[in-house]
Parts: C-alpha cells; sequence; structure tokens
C-alpha cells in the first residue's frame, strides 16, 4: 500500500516535470506557490509542509514549516551559521516552535546557536548527553542566557507542528561510546507524505531501530550522517521514493561513501545533494511531494582525502541464513566459519551472522578464517 502511494506520487511528480516543468509545485488549488525565498503555505487548514534542505557545506540543517509553525532541525557547522540565521529570516521566521539538535557534533550544533539567539524557541529538543567540547560549551551559555530548558525525548514521542506531526524514532535508548549514536532521530509525517531525519545515527543506531520493530518507512530519506554508512536492510525499511544528501562539495570525509551511493543507484532512487544542487526545498499537501528543482541523480562518492576521518570498508555480515549461507560469522572474535564447523554450536546467537559472498571481503573488513574448519 505504502509503496503503491510512493509510486503514485512519484509517477504524479515525474508527469508534472513531463508536462513542463511550469506546474511542479503548484497548490493544491491550482495557484502558482511563492517561491523564491519567500514565505510560503500560511494558508490555514491547508495541510501543507514546506521542507528546506539547507546548504550548510559539510554539516546538516533543515528548516520545516506547516501553517505558520516552524523547526530547525540542526543548524550546521561554525561557517554556516549566520548563513542559517539569515535564511530564516528570510522567510520571515520570527519563532521557532522547536529547534531539534539531533546530537552535539559542530557540523549540527554551531548553527543551532546562532538561531537560539535570534529566535525565540518553544522548545529545544536535543539528545541526552553532554560532552566537553567548546562548541558544546558555547551552546550552553547560549541555553543558560536564553534561559531554555532542554527537551529528551524518547523513542515514540509524538509531538505536532502545525498539520503535521513529529514523530521520534531514534534513538532507542541514550548513552552510546559514539555519540552519533545518540542522535535523536524523527519522521515527519503530513497526511500520507512522510519525511525521514536521522542525524548520524550509523550502524549501531539503525540496527537498535531496526529491532525496536519501529514503523520508519518514508518517502523521502534524507541519509544518515552525511551520506556515510547505510545497510541495504535499513533502506529496503524505509523504501523511500527520493533521497537527500546533505554534505559538503569535495569534503574530507569521502561522504556520501561509496557503497552508500551504491545501493542508492541500484534502486534508482532519485537522489538530491546539498553539495552538488545548495539548498533544496520541497512542498507537501500532505498527498503529493512537488520539488523546486529535478533531482540531480549524480551517484558519484566523496573522495576521502588525508585529514578526513578513517572510516572502515563495509560489508553487511547478515545477508543470508543458515540454510543458504557461504560462511557463519561470529561477529565478536571476527571469524569466519564453514556452516559445517564443529565451533558454531557453542556461538552465543547474539554473535552468529550468516554470510553468503566473498571471503576477500570479510577478509578486508577485518575478519580471519577459522584455524578449525579452514574455510
Ligand atoms: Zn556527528
Ligand atoms: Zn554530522
Amino acid at each position: 500500500m505504502k509503496k503503491w502511494k510512493n509510486l503514485l506520487a512519484g509517477l504524479v511528480v515525474l508527469a508534472l516535470l513531463l508536462a513542463g516543468c511550469s506546474s511542479v509545485g503548484q497548490t493544491a488549488d491550482g495557484s502558482q506557490p511563492e517561491v523564491g525565498g519567500q514565505p510560503i503555505g500560511e494558508a490555514e487548514g491547508s495541510g501543507r509542509l514546506n521542507v528546506h534542505y539547507l546548504d550548510v557545506g559539510q554539516g546538516n540543517a533543515a528548516l520545516l514549516e506547516s501553517e505558520g509553525h516552524y523547526m530547525l532541525i540542526d543548524g550546521g557547522n561554525r561557517k554556516a551559521s549566520s548563513f542559517v540565521v539569515s535564511y530564516l529570516k528570510r522567510q520571515n521566521v520570527e519563532s521557532l516552535d522547536y529547534i531539534l539538535i539531533s546530537h552535539f557534533d559542530e557540523d549540527h550544533l554551531a548553527g543551532a546557536i546562532g538561531a537560539l539567539y535570534q529566535f525565540p524557541a518553544g522548545k529545544v529538543i536535543t539528545a541526552d548527553y553532554e560532552t566537553d567540547s567548546s562548541i558544546y560549551k558555547s551552546y550552553q551559555d547560549a541555553m543558560e542566557k536564553q534561559r531554555y530548558e532542554e527537551t529528551h525525548p524518547s523513542q515514540g514521542d509524538v509531538f505536532s507542528l502545525g498539520s503535521a506531526s513529529v514523530r521520534v524514532i531514534s534513538p532507542v535508548s541514550y548513552g552510546h561510546e559514539d555519540e552519533n549514536e545518540d542522535s535523536v532521530g524523527v519522521i515527519v509525517e503530513n497526511g500520507d507524505n512522510r519525511f525521514f531525519f536521522g542525524g548520524d545515527m550509523g550502524k549501531t543506531g539503525e540496527k537498535q531501530v531496526m529491532e525496536s520493530g519501529a514503523d520508519i518507512a518514508a518517502d523521502v530519506f534524507l541519509l544518515n550522517h552525511h551520506g556515510s554508512y547505510l545497510s541495504s536492510r535499513f533502506l529496503e525499511q524505509i523504501s523511500p521514493s527520493y533521497a537527500v544528501i546533505s554534505c559538503g562539495d569535495g569534503n574530507s570525509y569521502g561522504h556520501p561513501r561509496q557503497d552508500t551511493i551504491k545501493l542508492l543507484e541500484d534502486d534508482g532512487i532519485p537522489v538530491f545533494r546539498t553539495d552538488k544542487q545548495g539548498t533544496i526545498i520541497l512542498h507537501s499537501d500532505g498527498k503529493i511531494i512537488s520539488w523546486e528543482q529535478e533531482p540531480c541523480n549524480d551517484y558519484t562518492p566523496g573522495t576521502r582525502t588525508a585529514s578526513g576521518d578513517k572510516e572502515e570498508p563495509y560489508v553487511e555480515e547478515n545477508n543470508s541464513d543458515a540454510e543458504h549461507c557461504d560462511y557463519v560469522l561470529n561477529t565478536h572474535t571476527k571469524k569466519i566459519h564453514l556452516p559445517s564447523c564443529s565451533s558454531l554450536k557453542g556461538m552465543k546467537e547474539d554473535n552468529k551472522a550468516y554470510y553468503k559472498g566473498s571471503k576477500d571481503e570479510l577478509i578486508d573488513n577485518g575478519y580471519e578464517a577459522c584455524g578449525n574448519c579452514k574455510p
């Protein structure tokens, strides 16, 4: 049903594109929306949601508006801070119902500090942890000066934004060693349209969200962590009609990752990228999503440079089952076993993964052959 709706929405947008582009973004009553930095969709009860994925270089920031209610999700890095504030001012934002800071890394937090000073906020929603970075201290100062208290949401919490509702999907619990995994992730729902924002959630967060059984299906998927790690199972569960990547042109981290962008390409998911297209804007009327630009469908990965974070190569360890796998892996000890190996009997179920594919790929990912069954 969901897929069918996505497909239908996609076809309608495609039909509009083919019809000559001028009708893209048309409102339900046939009038043209105001675009180009003007406020959009203020009609009472129109059920419209507008999403702006801001071009903040290497980082993340999105402005959401529905029926005159605004939410800022992350604020980009230090360099983007004044851009974010001026962008919001150009949109005639006077106050924000919510400032959601997915986690306290500089590329999400820094620009949000400017917003804390410039716009009265109804609620400041953040991950539940503290850190000792200098940017976090500036954030604490801003919170104190503006007399805000943090709200730490839990998975399943729901709050409303105009005609839309915002449902918290992550983290399943706080306290991860890697703070990215504590990212507050939400799905914003407007009528039949759903939008996914997962902060810098990574491998662990994805796994925990999937295990929690939360419904994460969405029409538009803002890739986690600027297009870093993504598993095919997670993508399958979201089953998006569109993907958006927020990353900096020529960033040193190599975002988006080759294996991640390939998953999108293989599934034929249209992709929008802030590094190639700048700020990306869409409108939802609850049924149809219309975009202010066409997808760039540029599936070239970023190039990692020496100054960037070293990211491990990635293999999906549990891509098969007991009947069809080539190898059984111990994800804890990082050993590769034949399915017939006698040492499998004592292996904890939690550590067991069934793998179909090449042994070399596993070895590239830090695995070793078992000395007993010698695969
Ligand atoms: Zn981060
Ligand atoms: Zn980030």
